[in-house]
């Protein structure tokens, strides 16, 4: 009996827009007093009507461009029913037949990913739980409730953990290169829900295991956590009950941090139950081409494109450029070096290494590099002098390190280094020491 798992992702993304979604209150959810930033719309209050946020959407649509998606011409907001505390309006305005985006594609290490979907939403408030039992209570932050947020769907496409959290790591580059969230999963800004089952093959059959999706992730240890706990109880699990993915048999399960494992929550509502139906408040939205031109053509440089460039533009290798274009201001500030006068490895190789120059003034930093290269001692009869002179003063060093004792070598460069008072490059002298005690 062998496995695979079958994995699909939902990302909530809460877009950094100055407002919310459907009304003028300050979107800053992190960190505000509670229920500081609240009006009648988005406290759910009858009669209160929403207007949507034009930004919000076009960040919605860039993400949407930016993995590839078509664009409805025509979409329109949907009501879904359910009731939770701190959903006071008793429905969230979301998307559903016609979201803004469709039919995406992402390539992660090769293996495509197709994007099913990505449309806005808004988000709910926010609950927190004090004591249990009797004494137990919940507060309510209504701060959040009503700030944009852009759900984006995959289809089960993923059949690793190690796939799922490298697609994670690049949709976050994606949102912040795009400049529209800052998709920090610690701070609840970037959420993820994973479904996931198995393709179980036993004696050349095919066996399917329930779906299971998982709520609660916070941070890319516990997706990787959480995934390869539900995957081993779900095999498990088939190897006693033998049952099989069916109608009505999805299940929601939740991940306990400290116990590292998933729980069960409740069998998943189908899409029927949440009676989705247009929103009668806010008007479809026929999008103009012109528009969608302006914001394709301003869409920035995304990750890939950029780690591509910077290879064929500046010599530098693929481990180089990922790790400079990890992080946006990283690789904008490797390519002013480069303008300051450093080779593209050398300018790679110094802000790899020294990560805490990012933000010195490039030209500054250049002049430094400059003027302690030419200080360097370069010249090979002066280093070999040298060499000599450490040797002599340090025989019973030098015997050490012949003897087996290679560590000693440290010493005997520092020694030289102090000669030279700094001036001379560490990794010549070691291989000079090295080629001098290796005579006979
Ligand atoms: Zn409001
Ligand atoms: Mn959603």
């Amino acid at each position: 009996m062998n496995y695979e798992p079958i994995i699909g992702l939902e990302v909530h993304v809460e877009l950094q827009t100055k407002s919310k979604m459907f009304c003028g209150c300050l979107n800053e959810p992190f960190g505000s007093d509670p229920n500081s930033l609240t009006c009648p719309t988005c406290l759910g209050l009858p009669g209160a009507l929403p207007v949507p946020n034009r930004e919000a959407i076009k960040s919605c649509l860039m993400i949407g461009l930016a993995l590839g998606c078509g664009v409805n011409s025509r979409s329109y907001f949907e009501r879904k029913n359910y009731f939770y505390p701190d959903l006071p309006k008793g429905y969230q305005i979301s998307q559903y037949q016609k979201p803004f985006c469709f039919g995406g594609l992402i390539i992660i290490s090769d293996r495509p990913i197709r994007i099913n979907r990505v449309h806005l939403e808004e988000d709910t408030g926010k609950l927190t739980h004090f004591g249990r039992g009797e004494a137990g209570y919940s507060l309510v932050n209504f701060n959040r409730s009503g700030v944009p947020l852009v759900e984006i769907v995959t289809e089960p496409d993923f059949n690793s953990v190690e796939n799922v959290v490298e697609y994670l790591q690049e949709l976050q580059r994606i949102i912040r290169y795009l400049g529209i969230s800052g998709a920090d999963m610690e701070k609840g800004s970037m959420r993820l829900e994973p479904t996931v089952n198995l393709r179980i093959t036993e004696a050349g059959e095919i066996f399917y295991t329930p779906l299971a999706e998982i709520k609660n992730i916070n941070s890319f240890r516990f997706v990787r956590k959480a995934l390869e706990y539900e995957i081993s109880r779900q095999f498990k699990e088939f190897t006693v009950t033998r049952i099989e993915k069916g109608a009505g048999n999805k299940i929601t399960v939740g991940f306990n941090e400290s116990q590292g494992e998933t729980y069960r929550q409740r069998e998943k509502e189908e899409a029927n139950d949440y009676r989705y139906f247009p929103e009668p408040d806010v008007p479809p939205f026929d999008l103009s081409a012109a528009w969608l031109e302006e914001i394709k053509n301003n869409l920035p440089e995304l990750p890939k494109g950029k780690r591509e460039r910077l290879v064929k533009q500046y010599g530098i290798s693929v481990y180089q450029a990922g790790v400079l274009g990890e992080l946006l201001e990283r690789a904008s500030y490797f390519e002013d070096l480069v303008k300051a006068g450093f080779t593209g490895v050398r300018a790679a190789n110094l802000l790899i290494n020294h990560p805490e120059i990012l933000g010195r003034n490039p030209e500054a930093v250049f002049r430094e590099f400059k003027k302690k290269a030419e200080e360097t001692i370069s010249d090979e009869a002066t280093l070999q002098g040298i060499v000599d002179e450490v040797l002599a003063e340090n025989s019973g060093t030098a015997n050490q390190w012949q003897q087996g004792k290679k560590e000693v070598l440290g010493f005997l460069i520092g020694q030289a280094m102090k000669k030279t008072q700094g001036k001379s490059d560490p990794r010549r002298l070691a291989a000079l020491f090295e080629k001098n005690l290796l005579k006979p």
